[in-house]
């Protein structure tokens, strides 16, 4: 028990790791009935069981195996059924600014714990493990890169960090990053993948972050500036009911979930039976909440095309 307390907690850092999804690898590992050979040093994270560690993922998507470094080459994109796997904030990043442009804004801003709240461990606590986990000190990375040759304001949220949930550190990067753009006149780029929308351990700070956000965006919009909102898979909660709908353009990706509340909950509440791909993008492009489904291959030419075309 005590050697699987850590294996859960150590997902790769940054690059790969899959989203609610443990790699194959970590499966029932059972360590007690194992009789692990007595020449195999012990603390390492996860046992092996014949696979090398992370080398295959089963795809959410299509529930097959997948070979991961196939998936990587095509910026994890499953090859049988193109269901977009996470990626890290510092990989979304790279994958959309021009190599070496990225400069990270508001890097020292650190969370707190003003409520001293409490679930299953103290925020506190929570904070630290998550930190050392991911390698991000909170869920949202923002600063400024170039978009083929283009300055851009840009923020990620990542949903690894206690599901790219908004507390404080969130909204004020968020809003130091629209209002940096804002005389600067850069067009401003937010990719969000967030489960948790408005982070309930921070309770009400969490809360007027949507505000927040969303007033520093309209003031954004009103001096002329060009939003491009880019919905990943997921998109949830307040997040998803702040400046995640607020983009002039509203991209997703395929396939991703985007919603406030989850099916299951509002189906629980309203007991209706659900229209077919309710909450993916494809529905919500045919809703008119979603202006185009991007695929994250396209996401970077799209996005200066987007920007050449809206800001001539
Ligand atoms: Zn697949």
């Amino acid at each position: 028990m005590e050697r699987r307390l850590p294996s859960a907690a150590s997902q790769p850092t940054g690059k790969v790791a899959p989203i609610g999804h443990e790699p194959a690898a970590a499966t029932k590992p059972s360590p007690s009935s194992q009789p692990s050979p007595s020449s195999q040093p012990s603390p390492t994270p996860r046992p092996k069981r014949g696979v090398p560690e992370g080398l295959w993922q089963k795809c959410d998507g299509c529930q097959q195996t997948i070979y991961r470094k196939e998936a990587e080459e095509i910026l994890n994109v499953c090859p049988k059924c193109g269901f977009h796997w996470y990626v890290s904030a510092a990989t979304r990043i790279e994958q959309l600014c021009d190599a070496g442009t990225f400069e990270e804004w508001d890097a020292g801003l650190r969370p707190t714990d003003p409520l001293g709240f409490r679930d299953k461990k103290p925020y506190a606590e929570r904070l630290v493990a998550e930190q050392k986990r991911t390698g991000l000190s909170d869920a949202a990375l923002t600063g400024t890169g170039m978009i083929r040759a283009r300055r851009v304001a840009c923020g990620v949220t990542d949903s690894s960090f206690i599901m790219g949930s908004m507390g404080s550190v969130v909204g004020e990067r968020l809003t130091r990053l629209i209002e940096r753009a804002t005389p600067q006149k850069l067009p401003l780029i937010i990719i969000s993948a967030s489960g948790g929308g408005a982070r309930m351990h921070e309770g009400i700070l969490s809360l007027m972050q949507m505000a927040k956000v969303s007033a520093a965006l309209a003031r954004y919009s009103r001096a002329g500036g060009l939003f491009i909102s880019v919905l990943t898979n997921p998109t949830m909660g307040g997040v998803a009911a702040s400046f995640a709908s607020l983009g002039d353009l509203c991209f997703a990706e395929p396939r991703a979930l985007i919603g406030f509340a989850g099916p299951r909950t509002i189906k629980a509440t309203i007991r209706v039976e659900l229209p077919k791909g309710f909450q993916t993008s494809e529905f919500l492009l045919e809703h008119g909440f979603v202006d185009r489904i991007v695929a994250r291959k396209d996401l970077k030419s799209e996005i200066a095309r987007a920007i050449d075309y809206c800001t001539r």
